[in-house]
Parts: C-alpha cells; sequence; structure tokens
C-alpha cells in the first residue's frame, strides 16, 4: 500500500512516521486461502461459502506495509513471496512481499540467465527491505533515498555469496546510469521537498534508486564495510530508534578508533545538489607537484539550478 493506500483500504493514520500494530481478520470463499503480514491464528465459518480468517497481531510498523491477498494455490508458512497478476513492480510489506509476475517467475528450462540475476537481485532488494525501510523506517517520505538507496545497494551485494559479480553489476546498473542521468540539469536531488501525502511517489525516483545505492558504496568505501555495518547494527540494537535518520545514523557510527565520524555533513552536498564533480589531477614531473582541480561536471554547459553550496 505504499505510498498512500492504506487510507484507501480502511480508516488509518496513513503516515510512515505513524506505526502502529495491526490485526487483521479477512472474510474469504471457503475454496480460496487468504494471505496476511503473520501467520493464521484462527479460522471461522461464517456461513456455507464464506470463512474468516484471523492472522496474529502485526510488528510495530507503518500502514504503507499492510497487505492481504486471496490465492487459490498452495503455499508455505514462511515470509509470503505472491506473485500478484496485473501488479507492477515490487512491494516489501511485511511477511508478505508482493511482485509483478516477471519479477519472481523464472523457468530454468526457458528463462534466459539475466533474468535468474535479476530475479534474485529484486527479491535480494525486497528481503532488505524488511530491515530498511519495515524495521527501520523513514520519517517522512523526503528520506525515502536511505530506504531505497539501502536495499537497492543489497540487490547485488547481497549476491556475493554465491559467486556472482556483485561490484561490476552494481556499476553497470546503477552507478554508471545515475552518472548518465546526472549530466543534465533535470535530475532530482536525493532529498526531495515532499510537500503532501500526494506527492510522496516523487520521491521514488531513479535518483533514489540509483544514486542512493552509490552513496551507499561510496559510505561502505569510505568506512569500510565493518563501520557500516556497525552503524546499522547500533540502530538494530536500540529498540528507541524506529526511523531511518542519516543524521542519527552518522551519529551512531564511529572509527575503528571509537571517535565520531560526521558522516552526514559528508554525504550532505551530494543529497542536496544534482549533479557530481570532476576531478582533474595534474602531475608536474619536473616540479615534481600534483595539482588537483573540481568543478562540477557539466559537459553540455547547461545552467544548473541554484545550490546551497558554492
Ligand atoms: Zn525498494
Amino acid at each position: 500500500m505504499q505510498a498512500n493506500d492504506a487510507r484507501r483500504a480502511f480508516p488509518c493514520f496513513d503516515e510512515p512516521a505513524m506505526k502502529a500494530t495491526f490485526d487483521l481478520t479477512m472474510v474469504r470463499s471457503a475454496d480460496m486461502t487468504a494471505l496476511g503480514n503473520g501467520p493464521l491464528v484462527n479460522t471461522e465459518e461464517r456461513d456455507e461459502f464464506w470463512v474468516a480468517d484471523t492472522f496474529d497481531t502485526t510488528p510495530y510498523m507503518s500502514p504503507y506495509l499492510v497487505a492481504f491477498a486471496v490465492i487459490d494455490y498452495p503455499h508455505l508458512d514462511f515470509t509470503d513471496h505472491v506473485a500478484s497478476p496485473g501488479f507492477s513492480g515490487a512491494m516489501e510489506n511485511w511477511g508478505l512481499v508482493h511482485y509483478m509476475e516477471s519479477y519472481l517467475l523464472y523457468d530454468e528450462a526457458w528463462s534466459p540467465t539475466y533474468r535468474k540475476i535479476y530475479v534474485a537481485s529484486v527479491i535480494a532488494h525486497e528481503v532488505a527491505h524488511q530491515w530498511f525501510g519495515n524495521l527501520v523506517t523513514c520519517e517522512w517520505w523526503d528520506e525515502t533515498w536511505l530506504n531505497e538507496g539501502f536495499a537497492s545497494a543489497m540487490d547485488y551485494m547481497a549476491l556475493a555469496p554465491i559467486d556472482w559479480p556483485v561490484a561490476e553489476l552494481g556499476l553497470y546498473e546503477q552507478v554508471f546510469p545515475q552518472l548518465e542521468d546526472d549530466e543534465y540539469n533535470t535530475t532530482a536531488t536525493l532529498r526531495p521537498e515532499i510537500p503532501s501525502p500526494w506527492d510522496a511517489w516523487d520521491a521514488f525516483s531513479w535518483t533514489a534508486y540509483n544514486k542512493g545505492a552509490s552513496m551507499v558504496r561510496m559510505m561502505q568505501q569510505i568506512l569500510g564495510p565493518d563501520t557500516l555495518q556497525r552503524g546499522i547494527q547500533v540502530k538494530h540494537n536500540n529498540s528507541e530508534i524506529h526511523y531511518l535518520k542519516l543524521q542519527a545514523a552518522a551519529d551512531n557510527v564511529t572509527d575503528v578508533g571509537g571517535g565520531p565520524l560526521d558522516v552526514a555533513s559528508k554525504m550532505d552536498s551530494w543529497i542536496n545538489q544534482i549533479g557530481y564533480p570532476l576531478l582533474s589531477v595534474q602531475r608536474d614531473y619536473l616540479d615534481k607537484t600534483v595539482t588537483f582541480n573540481q568543478e562540477k561536471y557539466n559537459p553540455f554547459g547547461l545552467d544548473q539550478p541554484s545550490s546551497p553550496y558554492e
């Protein structure tokens, strides 16, 4: 129900920061099966044709993660992954992930290899959201890039244990396309203004996914994988923190010596303006000097929107 469809399904305070537990009872046709976010705890016959299924109370979560489905095929009692005809994209509902059919279904006999990689990366993305988004959530839609950036980074990082060419795929699918988009002056910033819930979808730009994932890769390379992971683990261990905010994450990250790392201010100029810098390095072998020059990469000489940075 992301971004704001929960309010269309039932009365609720439908904002990401307004977390609650949900108790769901679904009345379905007797010959079908109902699925909810959690396990089924009670079934009650209503009459000859209808049955009421009650599901376990959900974790404390944003309303946009509530989901239900009625199916006519068998399923296993784990986190359910459902391929829905007519559904577009994929959605990380807690315990009941929905996919368009081509994002989940793979047939060894006729599907091409790239389809196997794509399906694996989409599943990795949605499973990563159970943490980045579901457990720790952006407080408002303007921080959507943190949800989508971390989940998108996991598209490929999660495939490392099966020895797929993770780094190359991440570069090819996420970093290079974003570098190309950001050559122009029309891309969105990572933290766009989202004045009302009806503007929420503006936050789900390719920038949020591709540049967001690129930022996570960059943070991983600056901090080192262990430090980045430690920052995320602190968040999990502190039950007070339910919202994903870069500043809060930065406050929790320390360097190997235990000192503070000001990650947030280092990332701000990447987050609040479009584009990226072009770094030129000139070596003078006679003087034995190296000169660095940095400017905004603007290959087409386009007018640039105003920026809070020089
Ligand atoms: Zn996502």
